[in-house]
């Protein structure tokens, strides 16, 4: 339970560090380029009205010479020169079609001519423009772009710009305009296909993740119930071999766990002092050897050696002294003991030699050899050299009782020692 936890932790957790900041840079970019998308039609839009309205004026001026006035008594009549702009609509209109743009001309702030209608589908003609209009075109007397002027309800990009007479005064203004719901609604459109995208690649993106994610939140889990095993006691606890396949970090955990574990099984069965096996697993190796005579017939036998007079080592040099002599006995043992069986620290100075498939003659043989190495094998401490014996109990693996074999070494051991030690007794 508590594994499935840590699975799906880390696995959603890595999904969000790696997932949630790609989301979050996509909507920046996309804000970013609609920003920037909108900047550039807005830029565009204001030259081409510009560019409408300074065609306008030119053709008015070219095909009308003379200024703007109003004619008439009571009836007003709006002239461009000789001609009677006031009902050239046709005119209007037809600009209108080849541009798709809305135009009105004003005397001064008063719409004369316009394409502009309101709901009833009639021309606006004989309102007014806005405060801000008539103050900061005809008044002032300069050009201007807005981006969102309102006129009947509706948003236009607008461009307004002074209608001027020979004499260089604002007679009336000409408006260009273009609806800006036309223009939002073409914003949208190039960038609603980049915000699929950005999704798309958020999916796509996250899918990969969560799949790599998931593989690297298998290995950890594969290493901590590993690692459980371990630490619960199973020191034959076996690693998911493909933890050993990764080729990344994770390998290389497994690969340590692993070892600490052989660490950990070496620590449990070792002395140590002198690094042989200990008495725990000294015992159950002896176990084994034993089923295995029992089972094939070989012989084996038992020797329980103990170094004579070893209080007067440790009272004479020290304590430490007697550490580097036991150490020294123990090499000795584990090199005499290669290919034979196996030697075991069984006690404080005393060992255990268990030499299997062999008969008591022969290890009887071997056991004379090894005290004579015994004899000669100097320990130098503090500038001096100490010299031990020791003595041997050997008996024939004869029983399956192993009690009553170590008791029978034992006693062979006894035996030796009051036989006057430095001997092998059988
Ligand atoms: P005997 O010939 O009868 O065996 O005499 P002995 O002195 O060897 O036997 P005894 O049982 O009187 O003393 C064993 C000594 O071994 C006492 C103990 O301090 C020492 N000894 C046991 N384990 C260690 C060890 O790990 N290090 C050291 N330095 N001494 C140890
Ligand atoms: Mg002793
Ligand atoms: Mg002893």
């Amino acid at each position: 339970m508590k594994s499935l936890n840590t699975k799906s932790k880390i696995s959603y957790s890595l999904l969000a560090i790696n997932t949630i900041p790609l989301i979050l840079l996509g909507i920046l970019i996309m804000f970013l380029s609609s920003g920037w998308f909108s900047n550039a039609m807005y830029g565009e839009i204001e030259v081409e009205l510009k560019s409408v309205a300074s065609t306008i004026i030119t053709m008015l001026d070219t095909a009308y010479p003379g200024d703007y006035e109003l004619r008439g008594e009571t009836v007003y009549d709006f002239y461009k020169g000789e001609h009677s702009l006031s009902n050239d609509t046709p005119l209007i209109d037809h600009i209108k079609e080849e541009t798709g743009l809305e135009i009105t001309i004003f005397y001064e702030d008063v719409r004369i001519l316009t394409t502009l209608r309101d709901l009833n589908g009639q021309r606006i003609t004989n309102t007014a423009a806005s405060e801000t209009i008539r103050d900061e075109v005809l008044l002032a007397e300069e050009s201007h772009f807005y981006d969102n002027a309102m006129i009947n309800g509706t948003g236009y990009f607008s461009y307004y710009t002074p209608l001027y007479n020979s004499d260089n005064t604002a007679a009336g203004i000409l408006f260009v305009g273009k609806p800006r719901e036309n223009v939002d609604a073409a914003v949208e459109s190039a960038v609603y296909p980049l915000l699929a995208a950005d999704i798309l690649c958020a999916v796509i993106i996250a899918a990969i993740n969560f799949i790599y994610n998931k593989k690297l939140a298998q290995g950890l889990l594969k290493i901590h119930s590993f690692m459980s095993e371990v630490s619960a006691g199973n020191l034959s606890a076996r690693l998911d071999p493909s933890v050993l396949r990764r080729g990344d970090e994770l390998q290389e955990i497994g690969y340590s766990a692993i070892h600490m574990q052989r660490t950990l099984t070496t620590m449990i069965d070792q002395d140590s002092l002198t690094e042989l096996l200990n008495r725990r697993s000294a015992d159950r190796r002896l176990r084994q050897i034993i089923a295995n005579s029992v089972k094939e017939h070989t012989p084996f036998c038992v020797a329980i050696g103990d170094i004579d007079f070893f209080k007067r080592v440790n009272d004479t040099y020290g304590h430490e002294c007697g550490d580097l002599v036991l150490k020294n006995i123990a090499a000795c043992l584990k090199r005499h003991m290669a290919g034979k069986g196996f030697a075991a620290r069984w006690g404080g100075e005393e060992f255990l030699l268990v030499y299997d498939h062999m008969d008591v003659r022969e290890a009887y043989r071997y056991l004379q050899r090894l005290n004579f190495e015994i004899h000669d094998l100097d320990s130098c401490f503090d500038g001096r050299t100490v010299r031990i014996t020791m003595t041997f109990g050997l008996v024939p693996g004869d029983t399956d009782d192993i009690s009553q074999l170590l008791r029978n070494a034992d006693q062979k051991l006894y035996d030796g020692k009051a036989a006057g030690r430095d001997c092998i007794m059988c």
